[in-house]
């Protein structure tokens, strides 16, 4: 048996996550510096060197390196140490006690993404210890900040320390959730993300008494305009490499979808109308596929007026848009202030709170080949397909300097996905320890493959 499920690590695995899921980073503030130390002493005992690496007193990330002899480009083992918060009062368990239950280790992060963060330091431990002749360098990042954007974990790291941390290749949260069908499991493979534009427009008016309307300027009716504008604008459709293999790769586990899914493609223009077709059908399926084919832009917070009877001279609004890879948030911009031409400009400010371009990595690759062949090694009827995040991960800072990446996480679904993927950033978030044991075995063997 080439692969196998390395059942000797379990206890280990295990035991990490829980420790690492009692260490609270919750971000903000992060206080990722505890986790990454932790770690560090960790790594020290089974034979590694390690550096911890502060951005700011107590954001820290930890690296550390095997070396390789240089015959392959190096792969970077990369995670985010930091959660989400978690309200106490809403869970089952307490949120950060590492509990283990049913099968399950409970707690904030144990999928996203402290598991990973744990599977991947098994990796590490596991190619040192079987002595794996590798060709070129493994790096294992684990990085302060993810929730909040990364510029204090991974953008730093690669701003500052490019030499320690930049590979060729990287693997990464974001994807390997199998989903299944009828004819075996698909597994996902994360090779896209869409981009991120979080603007705020502030209308300014003049004020006047709420009883005498035609005296005033009233800033909550010019956005609305605003509101009316972005919300009838029709986005184009655009199919990205990415989705174009996503819904191949379906369509062969899901043979009906053959029909809708070639004219969807041979019919851009009709888009929404063949996708709300779809979802008379598989409401999930059409949901999931709708956003990926265009940009979205959609209001998120809004604020104006301080009394009953004043007519408010400002008010403002958030759009939370988000663009395809290929598309580009200056453009963006301009596209947004021609469409609000008519509603005023000059009555307008514009302020972008966050702002980045997508990224998109290709599948036509050695590691891209690796994950398959070794995935088809544990399941022979699987399907892999690349898959377009609506979010964003730390594989955002790394794409534009070039890597590969892809967001690797194999797991079985143990309930249906909907409700696993509200756990994450939700309540009772969880993992099997089986899948924990699962993912540690097809990374370990996917990369002692690939670099070896
Ligand atoms: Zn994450």
């Amino acid at each position: 048996m080439p692969t196998q499920i390395l059942n000797t690590v379990k206890q280990e695995v295990t035991q990490l996550l829980r420790e690492l899921i009692r260490i609270d980073t919750t971000n903000p503030p992060g206080n990722e510096t505890q986790a990454a130390t932790y770690l560090a002493h960790y790594l020290a005992s089974v034979g590694f060197k390690t550096e911890v690496i502060e951005s700011a007193p107590g954001r820290g990330s930890l690296i550390t390196r095997l070396k390789g002899t240089g015959e392959k480009p190096s792969l970077l083992l990369l995670s985010h140490l930091d959660v989400v918060a978690a309200d106490p009062n809403e869970w089952t368990v307490d949120p950060f006690a590492g509990t283990i239950k049913d099968g399950y280790v409970y707690g904030r992060g144990a999928i996203d993404m402290k598991s990973m963060t744990a599977s991947e330091v098994l990796v590490m431990e596991l190619l040192k210890k079987n002595n794996v002749k590798l060709k070129g360098d493994v790096v294992l990042a684990a990085t302060a900040d993810e929730e909040q954007g990364g510029e204090e974990g991974a953008g730093y790291l690669l701003k500052h320390y490019r030499e320690k941390i930049w590979c060729p290749y990287v693997i990464n949260e974001g994807g390997g959730l199998a989903v299944p069908t009828e004819k075996g499991n698909v597994f996902t493979v994360q090779t896209a993300e869409k981009g991120i534009l979080w603007l705020k427009i502030k209308a300014k008016g003049t004020p006047g008494h709420g009883s005498t309307p035609n005296t005033a300027d009233n800033a909550i009716m010019r956005i609305y305009k605003v509101i009316d504008k972005l919300e009838n604008y029709q986005p184009e459709t655009m199919y990205i490499a990415t989705l174009k293999q996503y819904l191949a790769e379906i369509a062969k586990y899901n043979p009906e979808l053959n029909e809708p899914f070639a004219r969807l493609l041979a019919n851009p223009k009709q888009s929404e109308q063949i996708l709300d077709e779809l979802a008379k059908k598989d409401r999930a399926l059409a949901e999931e596929i709708r956003p990926r084919t265009k940009m979205t832009i959609t209001p998120t917070m809004i604020h104006g007026g301080v009394k009953e009877n004043i007519i408010p001279s400002e008010c403002d609004v958030v759009f939370d848009c988000r663009i395809l890879p290929g598309q580009n948030v200056v453009k963006t911009i301009d596209l947004i202030k021609g469409l609000l031409k008519d509603v005023g400009l000059e009555k307008l400010t514009f302020e972008f709170i966050q702002m980045h371009d997508g990224s998109e990595s290709s599948t036509k690759t050695p590691l891209y080949s690796t994950i398959k062949t070794v995935l088809r090694e544990f399941e022979p009827n699987c399907g892999v397909t690349p898959e377009l995040a609506t979010g964003g991960t730390d594989s955002r800072f790394f794409r534009e300097e070039g890597s590969i990446c892809y967001g690797f996480q194999p797991m079985i679904p143990d309930e249906p996905i909907d409700q696993l993927n509200k756990r994450m950033h939700g309540i009772d978030e969880r993992i099997t320890i089986e899948n924990l044991v699962y993912g540690t075995s097809i990374l370990y063997e996917t990369v002692k493959r690939f670099m070896s």
